[in-house]
């Protein structure tokens, strides 16, 4: 038996491998952080075994107990189909038993979401006449941050913004993004041709390209956590945030997406600005119509789950939905998926997944229609 991690997004420490059926793993911090909770390796066992991995740490991880009650872990034989393995949470361990039908399986906490494939999805979406790729600058890594600039800038009435994956280990966010643009950029689809008759829409679907590389939970190479740079953002700590806000005062900005996974909530649900000094009953309405377009075009939406709302003031202004609410006076969402499973359309094998988050991403162009409308 191997396990191995050495990988795009890997994540384990091997504690303990020398009988199949007491397996001992940790998962490993975030790079200068204490956030862990992604993991992701590849088990080279034998056919018709069954192995039993036990993740020592899982208590201490960030999202625990909350994150792992009820929770399961995807694994896949061709990497590209993940389905859902018995999984349990003892308080301190999670243990994870899969019974092997091929020699060699990879296990994550969620669908990965390549660096490949994000290079794929920028370098295919430019091949639309709509779509220009903008380069904002690097990474601490020297990765390229990149936005998607689809529809015509000069003709726009609004500038829509859609970013997604701050959180690198929130990969379900970048599957969100491949479905919404690859429907954006469907010349033969009619919400998406009526919506770039009006629109200009700034999209950055990966916000952490070098935590999602380092297979990090939460932050970025120097153990920040972007989604609390937005009041000050800096090119020595944050580049990511600094570069994008800088495009967002540069372009402007009428509304806005940042889309996450939770570890927690076994739900899609939606978080707004209602906290920010200058959220007024404009901004509410505008939060109420998109909630209720999203609402009736998908059931995969709900909205009696969710985060508290902020009080009148008390909104983290470093967060970046109520910087960029406050900043612009803009509608602004931040938009959560589960890590688990929308609890009121369970699918015991797959669980949330990627062709699932995909359809939300196409579907939410449908609210925004009728939302602009
Ligand atoms: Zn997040």
């Amino acid at each position: 038996m191997h396990i191995s991690a050495g990988f795009d997004s890997g994540n384990i420490q091997v504690l303990k491998a020398d009988s199949c059926d007491d397996i001992q793993l940790a998962i490993h911090k975030d790079h200068q952080s204490d956030f862990y909770q992604w993991f992701h390796f590849r088990l080279h066992g034998e056919r018709d075994q069954q192995y039993v991995m036990k993740i020592t740490n899982a208590g201490g991880a960030a999202y625990a107990p909350k994150g792992w009650e009820g929770y399961q872990a995807v694994a896949s034989y061709d990497r590209q189909t993940w389905f859902r393995v018995p999984t349990e949470f003892d308080g301190q361990n999670l243990t994870i038993r899969h019974f092997h039908e091929e020699p060699v399986c990879y296990y994550a906490y969620f669908a990965p979401y390549s660096w490949e494939r994000h290079q794929d999805l920028i370098a295919g979406s430019q091949q639309s006449l709509d779509c220009t790729p903008v380069h904002l600058g690097e990474t601490l890594d020297g990765r390229e941050m990149t936005m998607l600039v689809v529809g015509d800038e000069a003709a726009a009435k609004r500038k829509i913004w859609v970013i997604a994956r701050q959180h690198p280990g929130e990969t379900m966010a970048e599957w969100f993004m491949e479905g919404f643009i690859g429907r954006l950029l469907d010349d033969e689809d009619g919400v998406a041709r009526a919506l770039l008759n009006d629109n200009v829409f700034y999209l950055v679907p990966n916000m952490n390209p070098d935590g999602s590389v380092r297979g990090h939970l939460r932050t970025n190479a120097v153990g920040v956590n972007l989604n609390r740079e937005w009041q000050n953002p800096s090119m020595a700590q944050s580049p990511e945030v600094f570069l994008v806000r800088k495009a967002m005062e540069e372009k402007g900005l009428d509304l806005c997406l940042d889309v996450h996974g939770d570890e927690g909530l076994p739900y899609n649900f939606l978080a707004g600005s209602e906290g920010t000094p200058s959220f007024n009953d404009d901004l509410k309405a505008a939060q109420d119509s998109f909630k209720e377009a999203l609402l009736s075009v998908t059931p995969e939406f709900q909205t009696q789950y969710g985060y508290d709302i902020d009080a009148p003031g008390e909104a983290n202004m470093t967060v970046c939905t109520n910087w960029v609410a406050e900043r612009f006076g803009a509608l602004a969402y931040t938009l959560e998926m589960p890590f688990k499973d929308n609890a009121d359309l369970p699918d015991a094998d797959y669980g949330w997944s990627p062709s699932r988050a995909q359809q939300l991403g196409e579907d939410v162009l449908t609210a925004l229609w009728r939302h602009l409308k």
